[in-house]
């Protein structure tokens, strides 16, 4: 049995340690395919807010040349000097834009990169799809290199 935990990637609690429900119903939902019934109608429907430090980490630029690119969100022109943020994923936007858009959402609105939130059941839930998809991706190739 303590075997069939290991494997699962879970792991004996320390002294003090509380157990983590959330992880567990995360995985549990996750792993017995009530993740998608649960959750994929309501909830995210948009991923939350992006966290605090994240926006606070944004790269700022300022527009040097007299480019053509526009900002996504209001889709105005940059202006030489004017100031801009950049997002991991190497977007450029007005900083009041990004800001204000990332207050509701994490993702680049361009092209959905998401940053990391500080909501602990969005961060927990998308770990744990992550580390599914992973497990699913290792027993089809075990199953490959078994059968072909
Ligand atoms: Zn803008
Ligand atoms: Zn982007």
């Amino acid at each position: 049995m303590a075997d069939y935990y290991h494997e699962l990637g879970w792991r004996e609690l320390g002294d003090g340690e509380q157990p983590n429900h959330l992880l567990h119903m995360a995985r549990f939902l996750i792993d017995y395919g009530l993740y998608e019934v649960t959750f994929a109608e309501q909830w995210p429907r948009l991923p939350p807010a992006a966290s605090i430090e994240a926006v606070e980490n944004l790269k700022e630029i300022i527009i040097e040349d007299d480019s053509e690119n526009n900002c996504p969100i209001c889709l105005k022109k940059f202006c030489i000097n004017e100031k801009a943020k950049e997002m991991p994923c190497q977007h450029l936007f007005h900083e009041k834009c990004i800001i204000t858009w990332l207050y509701k959402t994490n993702s680049c609105p361009f092209c959905r990169y998401e940053l990391p939130t500080d909501d602990k059941v969005y961060e927990t839930f998308k770990i744990e799809k992550k580390r599914a998809a992973k497990r699913r991706e290792n027993i089809e190739t075990l199953h490959n290199s078994m059968f072909s």
